[in-house]
Formats: C-alpha cells, structure tokens, sequence
C-alpha cells in the first residue's frame, strides 16, 4: 500500500546542506551533502503545537514524537530510552560553593549511554527507507548502542572499533548479535574503512553521516527544557566527541523558541570539554593550528580526532557565548570517582570530565558563582571499570 506522505504525523520538512542550505529529499536514503560534504540536518514546519499536550504523552524520548523525523509509528525501533533524570547534585554544588548544579543522567538510557536516543531515532528511520543492514565507526559506545536497536529492528549490524576499546564493549556488541571488525588507531582509522562495507550494502550510520542520530539526541534539549519548567540552565556543559548532543540541544532549543515554548533572551552558554590527550574541537573553537598529536583517552567517548561536524559545533559555542577547554586524563578519572562518591550515581570518565570542565571553569573565571550549571554525564560506568583502574 503507498503511503500519502501527507499522512505523517512529523514535521519534518526537507534535509538541508548545513553549509550551503541546499534542500534534500526526505523520502529516500541519505548520508551527508553531494555539495559541500558536509551534515544534512532536518527542517521542520511551523506548525503549532502545544507544549503541554507532549506531557501527556509516553514517558520516553517519543513523547516529541511530532518533533521527530518518522512518518509511521510503525517503524519506530524503541527500547525506552530518553526521559532520564535530570539530578540536582546538591553535593558538588556545595563543594564547589555554587548555587545549582544539575546532572542530567544519560548513563540510565538503554545500553548504558545517550547513543541509545541517537540510534533509537536512526535505525527507526533506516527502518522506514528500506535498510536492512548498517554500519557504524564508534569508540564503543556507539557500536553497543547500534547493535541493541538493529537486534530488535531485525537488522544486521557490523561494528568497526579501535582495537584498544575497552573488551566490555567489543562483547556487548557481539552479544547483540553484530559483528565486530577491530582497528588499530582511533576512530577516524574506523571512519575510513566504512566506504569499503557501503560497496556492499551496508548503510552509513556515522556521526552526522547520516542526519537522523542527531534529531534523536535533540531530545535531550526538549528534556531539559521540560525538567527545569521551561527555563533553561545558565550553562551547559558537555564532553564533546563528535559533536551530536550539543549540535542536537541547540537545535532542540532554536526549534522550541520557533514553537513559543521558550523565550529567546535566555539561553545557555555551550561549553565543550575536551581530553587534553585528544582535543581537536577544542583547538578548532580557540585558534590553536600547533595541534598537539590526538591520542587515546580514558574517556573513549571523547577520542575523536576530527569531528565531521566541527563547523556547526563552533558556531553554536560562538553564537551562545560558551567556550572550549580541555581536563587532564587524571582530572577527568578524579572527577567521575568524586561525583559517584558524593552522589551516588555511575559515572562515565566523560561525565567525570564534564565535573572537571566546571572546575576549571570557575578556576579561570568563565562563570559565575550564581549561574545555574548542567553538566551532562553522557554514560554510565559499567563499561568503564578497566579504565578507572582499581
Ligand atoms: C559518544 C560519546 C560522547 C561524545 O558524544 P558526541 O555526541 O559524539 O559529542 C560522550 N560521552 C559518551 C559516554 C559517549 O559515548
């Protein structure tokens, strides 16, 4: 049966070129843009909606669902993820002398990371264009994430990871039932293998690649907008990988702005932190062209040499008034240890990383003692045990 594509519940509109703003179509398979190779991001329609009437719906991510970029419910590939708690880390807050400090915890999402919004929203889509198998480069998390959601969409996944990838994270994968090929190097080592599986049907689902995992992170932004009664935090901050939640979060705010479910005159300041062992994004943002040489972090996570989103990521640190910086190995591993001893909650070396950044941010004056902060603990610890060292 042919679908109208009226039909749809979404209000989604058209893919556009981040660069250029070429227009894509969005009833068929797309990666990045032919023009400028660069991330296709989703337009949506101005139609009203009321933000009450989402709190009616599902205690899941789906709740945005007319936000969100399926046409037929029927393909969505869910296992409850989104809606995760937003903490007030009254602890740390009193440690550091500071008024607020919430923690919205990624970590509870299924697969133990905030990858579970991004593949939920990707693999339903895939679903949808007709994709039965998928590929993706990851530091880990990724990977477990995309072979959880093809598991129960009955796709077949291939996961690409560096070989120094904690083992937890290889098994889980296999576990899931996808077959893992190991690396030597980091992600972008990955990233280039791809091609060479696409020859063979599998369809790309790297980060921004592909323009459906971001819109499924971009339901981290209408979260927190909804947790803190529709006023946003002062700042936001948030260990930086690839780039996908903190494009997706400013887009999710821009969106609720164009929605009138949030005033215009306040929004946060985006802060990207960064390993001081592998910190491109950060030397993109400040101007730093000696790079040092990008390694290995125990946050796994934020090991990502190039980000193919890097020029959106700048742009939004710029347009909201944030910054960029980076935290030692030592502090991000310190860091998550004193925020699951102080509050009790399972910390990734990412989220600790996100607790140094905040640190250093006070040190260095970049905010002030009443500003409210987020800090983003994008996973959980489980996985992470070998890199804590005991
Ligand atoms: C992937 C990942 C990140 C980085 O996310 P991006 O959206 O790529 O910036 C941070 N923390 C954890 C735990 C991750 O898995």
């Amino acid at each position: 049966m042919l679908m109208s594509q009226e039909s749809h519940t979404s209000y989604i509109t058209e893919l556009i070129c981040s660069n250029c703003q070429n227009t894509f179509g969005i009833h068929q398979l797309q990666n990045f843009s032919d023009c400028c190779h660069k991330p296709l991001l989703v337009r949506t329609t101005g139609r009203p909606l009321d933000r009450n009437e989402v709190l009616l719906n599902q205690n899941s991510m789906w709740r945005y669902q007319e936000l969100l970029p399926l046409f037929d419910q029927s393909n969505r590939v869910s296992l409850g993820e989104g809606m995760t708690p937003m903490i007030r880390a009254g602890s740390i807050a009193k440690s550091l002398d500071i008024q607020i400090v919430w923690l919205k915890d990624e970590g509870t999402n299924p697969t133990g990371s905030f990858k579970a919004r991004g593949m939920s929203m990707a693999v339903s889509k895939a679903k949808e264009l007709g994709v039965d198998k998928c590929v993706v480069p990851t530091a880990g998390n990724a990977g477990v994430a995309l072979s959880a959601y093809c598991a129960k969409a009955g796709m077949d996944s291939l996961i690409l990871m560096p070989s120094h990838t904690p083992k937890i994270f290889q098994d889980e994968c296999r576990y899931y039932g996808s077959e893992v090929v190991l690396v030597d190097g980091l992600i972008d080592e990955c990233g280039m293998m791809v091609t060479q599986f696409e020859a063979n049907g599998y369809f790309n689902m790297s980060t921004l690649k592909e323009p459906y995992r971001v819109e499924g992170k971009k339901t981290m932004g209408f979260e927190i907008a909804e947790q803190l009664d529709w006023v946003l935090p002062d700042v936001i901050i948030y260990p930086t990988g690839g780039g996908t939640g903190l494009i997706g979060m400013w887009k999710a705010f821009q969106e609720m702005i164009h929605l009138g479910w949030l005033s215009p005159d306040h929004l946060p300041r985006m802060v990207v932190v960064q390993s001081s062992a592998c910190a491109p994004m950060v030397d993109f943002i400040n101007g730093n062209t000696d790079n040092a040489p990008y390694g290995e972090s125990k946050a796994n996570g934020l090991a990502v040499p190039k980000a193919f989103g890097e020029d959106l990521i700048k742009k939004i640190v710029i347009e909201s008034k944030g910054y960029a910086l980076t935290v030692t190995e030592e502090e991000l591993v310190k860091n998550a240890l004193q925020l699951a001893r102080l509050e009790g909650l399972s910390i990734s070396p990412e989220g600790g990383a996100a607790l140094a950044g905040l640190k250093k941010s006070i040190e260095q004056s970049l905010i002030s003692l009443d500003d409210s902060i987020l800090i983003i603990n994008t996973g959980g610890s489980q996985k992470y045990m070998d890199n804590f060292r005991f």
